[in-house]
């Protein structure tokens, strides 16, 4: 059986260009993450590794997922981003 997806010309430029985990204190990660995961799970580990420069301080990184075309994530994005968000400890 084939199963063709129809995808929008936007949904198409973000699945090219993906997710980035950004701040405004941090910068991007500088990848192209294909998924709303990846760049989530990009973003936890910047976080971890912010935490483990600084044992015990008040600083953390302030990345979170974007879209690397910087245009506003649309609603299933952001259902996506929950999800992911949910599920992660
Ligand atoms: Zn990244």
């Amino acid at each position: 059986m084939t199963t063709r997806a129809t995808i929008t010309a936007s949904q198409l430029r973000t699945i090219a260009r993906g997710y980035v985990a950004e701040g405004s204190v941090r910068g991007s990660c500088g990848h192209a993450h294909r998924t709303i995961r990846g760049a989530f799970d990009c973003a936890a580990k910047d976080q971890r590794a912010v935490k483990r420069g600084n044992p015990g301080g008040g600083s953390y990184s302030d990345r979170e997922v974007a879209r690397a075309d910087g245009m506003a994530m649309s609603e299933d994005e952001i259902r996506e981003w929950q999800r992911v968000n949910d599920s992660r400890p």
